[in-house]
């Protein structure tokens, strides 16, 4: 399974549970997210050691902006491999007016808190395009239940509801999660628009000081999980900030592949020199949809300072 390694540990975490290796694959240096070029050569270099047979690709919204899906789609179509787009940051991002899903097999998303789209505690979700998919992961949400295909021209004594035909899991999203998601989804494209704005306020007077300020790709809307600049002194830009009661988050300081339990799994050819760099360098601001003109003139004006 080829994912990157820039992005938090949940992409590649479920890989070695399903018993399948990742490999990881670097990233843009511009948008942060999987380098296809890159991503081909790793496919080519699985295939022509012959220890692993390729399978899936996992691209991943960093910070809320859409993957290059026209180039990885095509590049996972040509290799025979499914494409899973791990949009827990970008859930409500578009690439060209079309949501990851229209590339995807399957998206995933998260309603972390913390994500754009968050509930009051955890909560996820997964779309397909695929019905019968869909009706398969509703299945093993709810502990390998039959589905209706399951019971089509079978007859039963009992109540078929707790006929389970396969080995599923509890991942059921919370009612009372679901009832404040549905209230916040209403006013969830103002967010992003609000989103938007405070990102273009914060790019157009950090520019020109010391830093790298974010790039969307082109034709891609991002959802602004994070507003991520870059700095060579980064730590002590995070103590500066903090001093003024600004707070900071860095995403993320250790890649995957530097982890201890991921250390073992393969990178592609070169290994991840972008990725390996910008842990050392990005760090990210407090972004938020109500976050006032007055709070980011603040923090504007405390970096320009530093
Ligand atoms: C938050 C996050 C996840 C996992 O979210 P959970 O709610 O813990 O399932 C997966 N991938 C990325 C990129 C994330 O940021």
């Amino acid at each position: 399974m080829f994912c990157p390694s820039f992005t938090f540990t949940a992409t590649a975490e479920i890989v070695p549970w399903l018993g399948a290796s990742p490999v990881f694959v670097d990233i843009d240096p511009y948008t942060y997210n999987m380098d296809a070029e890159h991503l081909a050569a790793s496919i080519e270099m699985v295939k022509a050691s012959g220890k692993l047979n390729p399978k899936v690709v996992i691209a991943v919204d960093l910070f809320g902006q859409p993957a290059n899906y026209p180039a990885i789609s095509e590049i996972a179509r040509n290799h025979d491999l499914k494409l899973i787009a791990d949009s827990a940051q970008g859930f409500g991002c578009t690439l060209y007016g079309q949501h990851p899903s229209s590339w995807s097999d399957i998206t995933t998303t998260s309603f972390f808190p913390a994500k754009p789209l968050g509930c009051y505690g955890d909560g996820g979700a997964i779309l397909t395009n695929d019905a019968s998919l869909a009706e398969l992961m509703e299945s093993l949400a709810v502990h390998g239940k039959a589905m209706p295909r399951d019971i089509a021209g079978r007859h039963f004594d009992h109540d078929p509801k707790y006929w389970n035909v396969r080995i599923g899991m509890n991942s059921r999203l919370d009612t009372i999660q679901a009832a404040i998601l549905l209230e916040k989804l209403a006013i969830f494209p103002d967010e992003i628009a609000a989103r938007n704005r405070i990102a273009a306020r914060y790019s157009e007077h950090l520019a020109n000081v010391a830093v790298s300020v974010p790039e969307v790709i082109s034709g891609g809307v991002s959802t602004w999980a994070q507003y991520t600049i870059e700095h060579t002194r980064r730590d002590d830009l995070a103590a500066h900030l903090k001093a003024k009661g600004i707070p900071t988050a860095v995403y993320y300081p250790i890649p995957i592949h530097q982890q201890e339990p991921y250390a073992h799994f393969p990178s592609g050819p070169g290994g991840l020199p972008v990725t390996e760099e910008k842990a050392g360098r990005v760090i990210s601001l407090p972004m938020h949809p109500y976050l006032e003109e007055d709070a980011q003139d603040l923090i504007i004006r405390a970096i320009r300072d530093f």
